[in-house]
């Protein structure tokens, strides 16, 4: 079917969906156990909740962690025992306030630098990817606030797809499933996913960035918690007694490889970050993370740490340690691999909205790598937004309406895909 005459339809639903979701505060907060951790994340499901009954979607559901979910009944009778899910997230990083966020709708974009309040710039020459949308509309904040486009345009993308597919019942496809998630920002939301309550085979994250990726292997994650204990004393009769747990600590910090740091490294070349550090004489914690591609290297970077623990137990004699290893999330790449054709079929719906498809990697992790891990394959689809937790956010209106209609495509694809490759005779 030709979505590219329905453009407007497209352009208007997203832009109305997109300028009212931005405008809730859904930040979420590191410091909060609870999950949802902000009462922005529960007033903002509840809007979506009462925009799926609205559309008649059933099932239609937020529970008490702030989950969302819904299902689009299948609208091929041979597709009902098939179920693929659409995912994206409540929340907006907790390091850049996303409160009374003013969305500004650049039209007829001219292909210059844009002015944002406080000196802020948005230039082409730091994001060469504004030149794709010459003359056309590109949604920016004031330059106060991040925009949230993280992931409230994966949000809005998902709706207008459903909306579009509930009112085109004659394009055959499966039962779609979405899943709206609390907290993906912290990482904490996915512990209390919903999981035996969902159907799909597969689900697609809809949380990446520049359109017509889609993200298809992330970060192995580890996290290290160290402990340091040294041995007080008055510290006037400290001399030849003393072990300071602040020092143990700065030494161990700088000894891990700077090289192979996160300011120091991109591509496919993974890190050490400590990124908490509370010291005392006494005793002194630190969190350290480990990120790579491969187990192998992950492996290797974790011996290195606790090399470098054993060795300031030598050089202070009398200091202690202890180390939890955390394993955080894995590459997805694995979980994948248990259904090949799934890639094949994400490249060709992008290819379908008149786009090339470009596989990339995520450097970090998503609700996605969490669920793959679970058990079901979840890709990431791109959302058109570019500078994420950044006050030079962006995202492209026609990149949004290729995203939508990716996700169109790809729930009709999976009728002719299982038409012809089930995913039983794959296994076969
Ligand atoms: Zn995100």
């Amino acid at each position: 079917m030709d979505l590219d005459k329905q453009r407007q339809w497209f352009e208007q639903r997203l832009l109305a969906r997109f300028l009212r979701y931005v405008k809730v505060e859904t930040t979420s907060d590191k410091n909060m156990n609870t999950i949802p951790s902000s009462k922005g994340q529960l007033d903002f499901a509840a809007m979506l909740l009462q925009e799926l009954k609205d559309l008649k979607i059933p099932n239609a559901a937020l529970n008490t962690n702030g989950f969302v979910s819904a299902t689009l009944p299948a609208s091929a009778p041979s597709l009902k025992q098939q179920t693929i899910g659409f995912i994206a997230h409540l929340d907006t990083t907790p390091d850049l306030t996303g409160a009374h966020v003013k969305p500004i709708v650049h039209e007829n974009y001219a292909g210059k630098a844009i002015a944002l309040k406080r000196g802020i710039r948005l230039t082409p020459k730091a994001s060469p990817a504004l030149k794709n949308y010459l003359n056309r509309t590109i949604i920016t904040s004031d330059g106060t606030t991040l925009l949230g486009a993280d992931d409230k345009a994966g949000v809005a993308e998902i709706m207008t797809a459903l909306e579009f597919l509930k009112n085109h019942p004659q394009i055959p496809y499966p039962n779609i499933e979405i899943i709206f998630t609390p907290d993906e920002e912290t990482g904490r939301g996915m512990s209390r996913f919903p999981l035996k309550q969902i159907k799909s085979d597969v689900c697609f994250t809809v949380d990446g960035g520049e359109e017509g990726t889609l993200e298809i292997e992330c970060f192995e994650a580890y996290s290290l918690k160290v402990t340091l204990f040294g041995q007080s004393i008055h510290l006037g009769e400290a001399r030849g007694k003393l072990i300071n747990a602040v020092e143990l600590a700065a030494r161990l910090v700088e000894t891990l490889p700077k090289n192979e740091s996160p300011q120091a490294t991109d591509g496919r070349f993974g890190y050490y970050s400590c990124v908490e550090l509370q010291a005392s004489i006494e005793r002194a914690r630190l969190e350290i993370l480990i990120r790579d591609f491969t187990p192998k290297e992950c492996k290797r970077r974790i011996k290195v740490v606790t090399s470098i623990i054993n060795s300031l137990e030598q050089l202070y004699p009398g200091a202690r340690s202890n180390l939890e290893i955390k394993k955080q999330y894995s590459n997805m790449r694995q979980s994948l691999k248990t259904y090949p054709k799934l890639v094949t079929i994400l490249e060709q719906a992008i290819r379908r909205t008149g786009i090339t498809p470009k596989r990339t990697y995520i450097r970090g992790g998503t609700d996605g790598a969490r669920l793959s891990e679970m058990g079901v394959p979840t890709p990431n689809i791109f959302t058109g937004g570019h500078n994420f937790h950044s006050y030079r956010e962006w995202i492209a209106l026609p990149a949004m309406v290729r995203a939508t209609q990716t996700i169109i495509y790809l729930a009709e694809l999976w009728f002719s895909f299982h038409e012809t490759h089930g995913r039983k005779n794959e296994k076969q």
